[in-house]
């Protein structure tokens, strides 16, 4: 592979070397989380991914705009225009205001990236915050010839964008079959999607709005349109989300863009990450099957431990969550910070060694984000007698800046420990001896914990307890 990073385009479905619209600059959209509830580990996928990706970008020299949405309107319970608004159901179930429930989750969300060591994107926009531009978007579509109306709203129509199939290389004529024997609509292709959908008779909605074509909401689909647009330009480089947005939403966003806009190209590289898996399922709020960051937190594991588990895998390759795989990452992790740690400052930096050893990794970073590889690597580096402590800092801390784990100063907290009922059953009996001063019986469970490699610690807060590292 030549020089440069190289990326899986799923719109060519090839890896290209990414080349800026704007030399030295890269604009990236991602479509953000529906804060109707709280983000699950799963949910947290396409924002690890997508921290992965600024942080190569950053990592060519490049300056990156990234922008997020944050959508608390409009998005039906099912993406295909079908269903209740999450937002407004979540209101009627729990008593509350929408936006009040929108704030909580999108704080939820923003504390547990943080806790995953993502920043905050350059800019946060939610939905309801840009209902006109998302009107007038809808407007330059009006005036296009590609909207309709029926009884419940307008829509765009597909037939006016011959490229609709093209991002997911889908086949309307057996889609069109297909939904047509489960659903008798006024659209004129099922794949039809909604712009604007009017305020229905009778229901009193929280979030509605004034508009060209009568009281209503924003269809799902075009806040992501309109607002990339607002902060990236008509054109942009790169946008990322979930591979389940690529045959409706993304394919929608794009259809309403180049058609709104005038354009051939929207974007240039378009960019999905699989799923988390979780006992044989999608871990999804609709399935219940999810954990959220705090249940792993309340388990004792570390926030970053998550991190380390979601880069064990590629973001273009499924990934299975069981508890034990990622009490493996979570002792992984642990491993890999205290080695890292215990690297003097000695043996000054070579930077011959630093461009070589390097190599691997960067390699490993460029080649379409393969973060397994790279996370090889930074253990290798780490073991590496061959090296200078001070070099293999060096080199780590530059592995850190594109993985985000903090190994050289992560503070692992003592407190945090693994769970064993056992070695906890034990802790406590060799406890509950020493304040009966029965020395003897103390030392003797604490052997007996040694033995297998388990060590005891004192603490002003009571007894904590560790395995030694292999
Ligand atoms: P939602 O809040 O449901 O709109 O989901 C936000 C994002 O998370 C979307 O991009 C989904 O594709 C993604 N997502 C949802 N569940 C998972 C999962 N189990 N694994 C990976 N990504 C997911
Ligand atoms: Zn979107």
């Amino acid at each position: 592979m030549t020089e440069g990073l190289f990326l899986f385009n799923s719109r060519t479905r090839k890896k290209e070397r990414f080349v800026p619209i704007k030399p030295g600059h890269a604009g990236v959209y991602s479509c953000g989380p529906t804060v109707y509830s709280a983000q699950h580990i799963g949910n947290m996928r396409p924002y690890l991914f997508a921290d992965l990706l600024v942080r190569a970008l950053k990592a060519q020299g490049l300056k990156v705009t990234h922008v997020i949405n944050v959508t608390d309107v409009g998005h039906l319970t099912d993406d295909a225009d079908a269903g209740e608004d999450k937002m407004e159901k979540a209101a009627a179930q729990s008593g509350r205001r929408a936006e009040e429930i929108a704030a909580e989750y999108t704080e939820q969300w923003l504390v547990d990236r943080r806790r995953l060591g993502i920043p905050d994107p350059d800019v946060l926009c939610k939905a309801t915050d840009h209902i006109p531009e998302q009107i007038e978007m809808i407007r330059q579509l009006e005036a296009k010839g590609a909207t309709y109306r029926i009884s419940d709203g307008i829509y765009f129509d597909i037939a006016k964008f011959p490229r609709y199939a093209d991002l997911a290389r889908l086949d309307l004529a057996q889609q069109e079959g297909a939904n047509r024997i489960e659903e008798v609509t006024e659209k004129r292709q099922s794949a039809d999607f909604a712009l604007w959908k009017f305020a229905e008779k009778g229901v009193q909605r929280q979030q509605e709005w004034d508009s060209p074509w009568g009281v209503g909401f924003p269809g799902w689909h075009i806040e992501c349109s309109a607002m990339s647009t607002k902060y990236l330009g008509e054109t942009f480089d790169i946008h990322t989300g979930g591979i389940d947005h690529l045959p409706v939403h993304h394919s929608n966003e794009i259809a309403q863009s180049e058609t709104a806009l005038g354009i051939d190209r929207w974007v240039n590289v378009w960019m999905h990450e699989e799923f988390i898996d979780f006992q044989g399922e999608k871990m999804s709020k609709s399935l219940g099957n999810v954990y959220i960051l705090q249940d792993l937190v309340d388990s004792g594991l570390l926030p970053l431990s998550f991190r380390y588990f979601f880069l064990q895998a590629h973001y273009r390759k499924q990934q299975t969550f069981t508890d034990d795989a990622m009490a493996a990452a979570d002792r992984g992790y642990r491993r890999l910070v205290a080695q890292a740690q215990a690297l003097s400052e000695d043996g000054g930096v070579d930077e011959q060694a630093v461009a070589s050893h390097g190599a691997e990794f960067r390699a490993a970073m460029n080649d379409d984000l393969n973060a397994p590889r790279a996370l090889a690597a930074a253990t290798q580096i780490v073991r590496d007698e061959s090296l200078s402590p001070a070099t293999r800092r060096a080199l780590l801390t530059e592995c850190d800046a594109w993985l985000g784990l903090d190994l050289l100063t992560a503070a692992l907290p003592q407190a945090i420990q693994e769970k064993d009922p056992r070695i906890d059953r034990l802790v406590a009996a060799r406890q509950a001896a020493r304040q009966a001063k029965e020395w003897a019986e103390a030392d003797r469970i604490r052997d007996e914990l040694a033995a297998e490699g388990v060590t005891i610690e004192d603490t002003p807060d009571g007894p904590i307890w560790r395995r030694s590292e292999p």
